[in-house]
């Protein structure tokens, strides 16, 4: 059986509006840190989310969140 690498960092995507997270301890307790902006992260975190992705990591237990994907940044929408 192979085993999970250790090194590979746990990655969600955020519910729209989420700015808090959500993940649970052994005892079920919400997280609730705060999402941080995550500027510097690791080769290997760039590894599998690119190079200068958006990435936000999570301030207690750092588990990294991708963006919302509906909420992407407002791209060129003044062409109304
Ligand atoms: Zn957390």
């Amino acid at each position: 059986m192979p085993e999970e690498t250790a090194a590979s960092p746990k990655i969600k995507t955020r519910k729209p509006k989420q700015r808090a997270c959500d993940e649970k301890d052994e005892k079920g307790k919400l997280c609730n840190g705060h999402l941080k902006r995550y500027y510097d992260y690791p080769k290997e975190t760039a590894a599998v989310i690119g190079p200068k992705a958006e990435i936000y990591r999570c301030e207690f237990c750092k588990t990294l969140y991708r963006p919302d994907p509906v909420q992407q940044p407002q791209s060129y929408t003044l062409r109304n």
